[in-house]
């Protein structure tokens, strides 16, 4: 490995075994080829967003140095995804293993495949938190400080496992 990125990765599930699906995934994703696992955040719970009626998810955010291009990133995150059951039926609909990819060291794009920042980090507790206790001084780029951004997330329902 040589040019190494600093990537960021959230984990999201709620349905059969959430928190055993989010361990495996973060498993997964250390051995992952050109990736070193470099932080991981405890287990949070969270209602769902726009999907009344749904069963609480569980959420945590990695941090991972990799030698991987983003898209191979993604792509070998997706690879995880259906490896642990997932189906793409409609939007919001439940799912076994959410892996979204945060941040891509300082990289921004916006292809139909890959946007970079993830366009509703910003905007999410179930984010925020989880890499608040990691890194509170990471900068999203265009929103500014984790930190600072999550009083503005206050009025969403979240609860750290442990
Ligand atoms: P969501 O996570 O928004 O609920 P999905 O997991 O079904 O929905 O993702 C839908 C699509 O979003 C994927 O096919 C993927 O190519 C695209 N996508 C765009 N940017 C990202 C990103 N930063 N992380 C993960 N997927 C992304
Ligand atoms: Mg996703």
């Amino acid at each position: 490995m040589s040019e190494l990125s600093r990537a960021w990765v959230a984990l999201g599930a709620n349905l059969g075994e959430p928190r055993a699906a989010l361990n495996r995934a973060i498993e997964s994703i250390a051995r992952l080829a050109q990736c070193r696992l470099v932080a991981r955040s405890s287990h949070y719970r969270s209602a769902p967003v726009d999907a009344p009626g749904q069963p609480d998810y569980w959420n945590a955010v990695v941090a991972l140095d990799t030698g991987l291009e983003p898209l191979a990133l993604l792509r070998a995150l997706q690879q995880i995804e259906q490896a642990n059951g997932r189906e793409r039926s409609f939007r919001n609909a439940p799912r076994t293993l959410d892996l979204d990819l945060l941040m891509f060291g300082d990289i921004s794009l916006a292809t139909e495949e890959l946007t970079l920042p993830h366009p509703r980090m910003h905007l999410r507790a179930f984010v925020l938190a989880p890499l608040a206790e990691i890194n509170s001084d990471l900068q999203i780029p265009g929103h500014g400080r984790v930190a600072a951004l999550l009083p503005s997330v206050r009025d969403q329902l979240i609860e750290r496992m442990d």
